[in-house]
């Protein structure tokens, strides 16, 4: 099979041909057919933060496909079912975290893509366990995205606890925002989309958001205080000052809610404010198994629009060049079918 693998951090990813996975107890090989670029994976090839990959490994924790082999004891899934393997890829199930609803911050997770081999490749290992059963009739290529940046943020607008009548502001309108706008927007509120390429703010007004701000050229914590404040900042961006930025839109009482996960790992958060005006600052990662078969049935029921171009394995280096000089207007989508 053909995989693009990180044989060193920060430097190209290579085509190799592998030989097909074999499945273990309890694991399943998926044949992909579509496969998702989060800037995630470009964090993981550039080994960006504390904690990095050991090369070589394959990138991808939006692979979707087709269930063609099972392990012993497999019985959660078929042969022929259609499935996604997100980036967490396994849990214990039996800690703390994972019994009471948090297996995303299990100790022992293993993370697709990234401490386990992920999905840009022809076929994929995962766990019967921890793949996400994809409904009939929503198409694998937007189901890609849905498996990560669909998941994280359906996550992070319930982690803000956003009500109808609340003004959500999300920065960075890329593979996450264009979907976190749609999800605050399903919770009832209104959105204030903010990026610095004026055409993923356009698709933010075509998605939906109410208002948008390019910080390029206004300051986007002026703009959103003449707005009345924001209820939630949700920070996608891959930059420390959106955060920042982020932070100053909100309203007393507010909560900002971290998501993006820039190189440089630091932000200033002023003491004083966060205490006289209450504001709550809460880090948020991925979804649970549940929080993305939630994500299926919202896209399955048409509440949700998933903006995607193709790619093929072959141009992945470009591919991701564009993704980091914010040239895409949402997802890439390898195409492996
Ligand atoms: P993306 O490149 O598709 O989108 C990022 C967007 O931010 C782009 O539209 C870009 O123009 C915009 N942007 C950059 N600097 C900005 C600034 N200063 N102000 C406003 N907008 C700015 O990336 P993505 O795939 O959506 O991922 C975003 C981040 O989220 C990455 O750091 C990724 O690793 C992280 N991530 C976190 C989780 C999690 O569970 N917490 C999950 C997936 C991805
Ligand atoms: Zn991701
Ligand atoms: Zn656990």
């Amino acid at each position: 099979m053909k995989a693009a693998v990180v044989r060193e951090l920060r430097k190209p990813v290579v085509l190799e041909e592998r030989p097909i996975p074999e499945p273990g107890p309890g694991q399943v090989v998926v044949r992909i057919e579509a496969s998702g670029l989060c800037h995630t994976d470009i964090h993981a090839a550039n080994g960006d933060w504390p904690v990095k990959p050991a090369p070589p490994f394959v990138p991808g924790h939006e692979g979707v496909g087709i269930v063609e082999r099972l392990g012993d004891g497999v019985t959660r899934v078929r042969e022929g079912e259609r499935v996604a393997t997100p980036w967490l890829g396994w849990a214990c199930g039996a800690c703390e975290h994972c019994l009471t609803g948090w297996e995303t911050l299990c100790e022992h997770q293993r993370n697709t893509g990234y401490s386990v081999d992920g999905g840009w490749s022809e076929y994929a290992l995962a766990h019967a366990s921890f793949v996400g059963k994809v409904p009939d009739g929503i198409d694998p290529f937007e189901a890609a995205p849905l498996t990560c940046a669909g998941v994280t943020t359906y996550k992070a607008v319930k982690v803000s606890g956003t009500r109808s009548s609340d003004l959500v502001a999300i920065f960075g309108v890329g593979g996450l925002g264009h979907l976190a706008l749609q999800y605050a927007r399903i919770a009832g509120a209104q959105v204030v989309a903010v990026d610095l390429v004026d055409d993923k703010l356009h698709m933010a007004k075509e998605l939906g958001a109410a208002h948008t701000v390019n910080a390029r050229d206004e300051d986007p914590v002026e703009a959103i205080r003449a707005l009345g404040g924001a209820d939630a900042a949700i920070s996608l961006a891959v930059s420390p000052r959106a955060f920042e930025q982020a932070y100053g839109s909100l309203r007393r009482g507010g909560t900002l809610v971290l998501v993006g996960l820039p190189a440089d790992n630091e932000m200033r958060l002023p003491i004083f404010e966060t205490v006289l005006n209450g504001t709550k600052v809460v880090g948020s990662i991925v979804g649970t198994r549940v929080d993305l078969q939630e994500v299926f049935e919202l896209h399955a029921s048409g509440l949700t629009t998933v903006r995607y171009e193709k790619r093929r394995l072959d141009e992945v280096n470009e591919a991701m060049r564009q993704v980091e000089e914010a040239e895409v207007e949402a997802r890439l989508v390898f195409d492996l079918t």
